[in-house]
């Protein structure tokens, strides 16, 4: 007779963990807007899914004469508009899965900012931390060479993202353009600038965030020079965001990184952290730990902090089910892509917590390495004013038709962002029609 207490217990209904719960999350947005828009099955099923998917192998060799091999991908999920345009990523949670909803939500981005590309990703799995300079650049190397089928300035336009940086960008420009035979600069951006990239780029992400930032405040009746802020994530997104907001008047209570979390030492009402001390630790030290002007807390913490507004600015899926009731900001602003689960999305709508959505917040960086792509290929380069003014311009009008579209089908910011940019892609495929 079977062991009844010892058999093995049913596996609970499959719950996708991981990068398929991001891209389930992303699909059901999705829905959402199409069933928003009126529209059938087909635009649901030809929007889910990518145009073009490509897995690599990357064999590394470590410094010590060691061989790895990683996997690497590069997913264009839609180019109705445009070239595919979006970050690489290199992060031991990389899988294809993510990478499937990290492009279309490129997708979505650029519609929604109006910026003239289709959506696609990249990552490799490693984890950047444990590798010396010459790996890194090796799996670049190699990773851009695999790929290199697939980019260039009119197909596929690669950036930076979580675990990459300007210099990836430079290998990656040089690995593709030593296969041309001649250097092509629109073929990456996020590029250093010295080497074509734009003025204004490395900062873009964290003024589009505060761009936005300040306008939700604003909507919700909050004064800048007194509301408070707490911002997890202290890297290319996390820093920025703290320093301009701490410009901007807001005092920042609360920041963490990969290896810590500080808060404000003050009251309730005083200034928060002193940015610019804690950046002058950060170079110092490379981490927000240890930071003598505030004290520690613990990452969940820095989540539930009891400020106005938090910025969640690292990963994905941190405000999920289990914490997105603890969380006591009136206004979440997503400087990371996808850090609101669609669980943790309901909880916090129920307990009217405003959520800016990352296809509008973050979008600063994809408008920045637009205006890079343009100065590229006319090789004409502009001032920094002129980065910086059309970005805010691009930022709010984007902001004003987002909330216009909210309040007119009375949506959360989400949907009303994912179903304009969900219309734009559809409009621009029905008169492009179908082939054959
Ligand atoms: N990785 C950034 C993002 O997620 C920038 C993408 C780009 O500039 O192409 O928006």
């Amino acid at each position: 007779m079977e062991d009844r207490a010892s058999a093995p217990a049913a596996p609970a209904a499959a719950r996708p963990v991981g990068g398929a719960a991001t891209l389930a999350d992303a699909r059901a947005q999705l829905a959402a807007a199409v069933e928003l828009l009126g529209y059938d099955r087909g635009t649901y099923e030809l929007l889910a899914a990518p145009r073009r998917e490509v897995t690599v192998s990357i064999p590394l060799r470590r410094d010590d004469g060691s061989v790895e091999v990683l996997t690497g991908h590069r997913v264009q999920h839609n180019y109705s508009r445009g070239p595919g345009k979006g970050g690489v990523r290199f992060s031991p949670q990389v899988d294809l899965d993510e990478v499937r909803a990290l492009a279309m939500w490129m997708t979505w981005k650029c519609a929604l900012l109006d910026v003239p590309y289709g959506g696609a990703k990249g990552g490799v799995r490693i984890d950047p931390r444990q590798c010396s300079t010459a790996e890194l650049e090796r799996v670049t190397r190699r990773f851009t060479s695999e790929i290199s089928p697939l980019i260039g300035p009119t197909q596929d336009v690669p950036a930076p993202d979580v675990g990459t940086d300007e210099q990836t960008m430079a290998w990656m420009m040089d690995t593709y353009s030593v296969g041309a035979g001649h250097t092509v600069l629109g073929v990456v951006t996020g590029k250093p600038v010295a080497l074509g990239g734009s003025l204004g780029r490395a900062s873009a992400t964290s003024r589009g965030v505060v761009h936005v930032a300040l306008a939700a405040l604003g909507h919700l009746g909050l004064d800048p020079r007194r509301s408070t802020a707490a911002v997890q994530g202290f890297g290319k997104v996390g820093r920025g965001t703290a320093r301009f907001l701490a410009e901007a008047g807001v005092a920042v209570r609360a920041v963490s990184d990969q290896d810590g979390a500080v808060a404000a030492l003050d009251g309730a009402g005083g200034p928060g952290l002193d940015v610019a001390a804690l950046e002058a630790h950060v170079d110092a030290t490379g981490s927000v730990a240890g930071f003598r002007g505030g004290v520690r807390v613990t990452g969940e913490e820095l989540l539930a902090a009891d400020v106005d507004l938090l910025v969640p600015a690292a990963v994905e899926g941190v405000l999920h089910e289990g914490n997105a009731a603890d969380v006591r900001a009136r206004l979440v602003v997503e400087g990371a892509n996808g850090p609101t689960t669609a669980a943790a999305d309901a909880l916090l709508a129920e307990r009217g917590v405003l959520v800016v959505p990352d296809i509008l917040a973050n979008a600063g960086g994809v408008i920045v390495s637009y205006f890079e792509w343009v100065q590229a290929n006319q090789a004409y380069w502009w001032s920094e004013d002129e980065v910086e003014s059309r970005l805010a311009d691009r930022m709010t009008s984007a902001w004003d038709q987002v909330l216009a579209q909210s309040q007119r089908h009375g949506v959360d910011l989400r949907a009303a962002a994912t179903s304009l940019a969900v219309q734009r892609v559809t409009e621009a495929h029905v008169l492009r029609g179908l082939y054959p």
